[in-house]
């Protein structure tokens, strides 16, 4: 079934690559992915290889993403770094509030939604990260839980902006374990996030915003899940750190 939304599959490097190691990869994925024009494709390299990397996809149709920003735009903030420091390297989306971010720095919502303005009015695209804990879906939470994140991570940002604003669906449980969500059960949360933003904004918004999936893609479950019709493509951590399998995915999503 032909989607209404471009695909997105976006990797997640985490605190991962020296800038040889990074320089590697990416010379790699354009190689591979030179072709492919029907999927947006994202790396999120650490903010200490931005700069190199940038200059290696420049002419290429790899796009650029930061894994995080702060949510102030200048001043007294030692170890933080700006939007407007990012764009200074053509980035163009940033992961916020990554599951990582919120347990290890417990970044809340009402931050989140804070540096997704200030990303949106520096023009670069947030992508918010949601989703539950193990202990949250077995208590049957996982809609509270992520109706929750959504509403909050979301305050204050416009219906025009939200045609902006890239959702992503991670399963707690699902990061870095090799446990996947079926794809029943990403479909059901995809489902659930999309009718919350109808909610929140209307229907055409609803129809418009991308919702990825990530928690432990590779390469031969990408096709199943980029099936289901509310799933718009992925944020892939573990298996985008080498070419093969990075691109067997963004090739497996179309
Ligand atoms: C992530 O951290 O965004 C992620 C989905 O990781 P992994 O693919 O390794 O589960």
């Amino acid at each position: 079934m032909e989607k209404e939304r471009k695909l997105l599959i976006a990797g997640n490097w985490k605190m991962n690559k020296t800038v040889a190691e990074a320089l590697d990869l990416v010379q790699g994925l354009r190689r591979e992915l030179a072709a492919i024009k029907e999927v947006d494709i994202v790396v999120c390299p650490p903010f200490t290889v931005l700069c190199e990397v940038s200059k290696a996809i420049l002419d290429s149709n790899l796009r650029l993403g930061a894994q995080n920003m702060s949510e102030n735009s200048s001043g007294a903030y030692t170890g933080e770094v700006a939007a407007g420091m990012l764009k200074e390297f053509s980035v163009r989306y940033v992961i916020l509030g990554h599951s990582e971010r919120r347990q290890y720095q417990k970044e809340a919502d009402a931050l989140i939604a804070k540096k997704a303005l200030t990303a949106l009015a520096s023009s670069l695209k947030p992508i918010v990260c949601v989703g539950e804990t193990l202990a949250e879906r077995e208590g049957g939470n996982t809609e509270k839980v992520v109706g929750m994140q959504v509403k909050g991570s979301l305050a204050g940002i416009s219906k025009e902006q939200m045609g902006e604003v890239v959702i992503a669906y991670e399963p707690v449980w699902a990061i870095g374990t090799g446990k996947t969500a079926t794809t029943e059960q990403a479909q059901a949360v995809h489902a659930f996030i999309r009718k919350t933003v109808a909610s929140l904004y209307d229907d055409a918004t609803a129809r418009r915003v991308r919702i990825l999936y990530g928690g432990s893609v590779k390469p031969g479950n990408t096709r199943e899940l980029m099936s289901q019709p509310d799933v718009d493509g992925a944020l892939v951590g573990g298996a985008a750190l080498e070419i093969r399998s990075f691109s067997d995915i963004v090739k497996n999503s179309i």
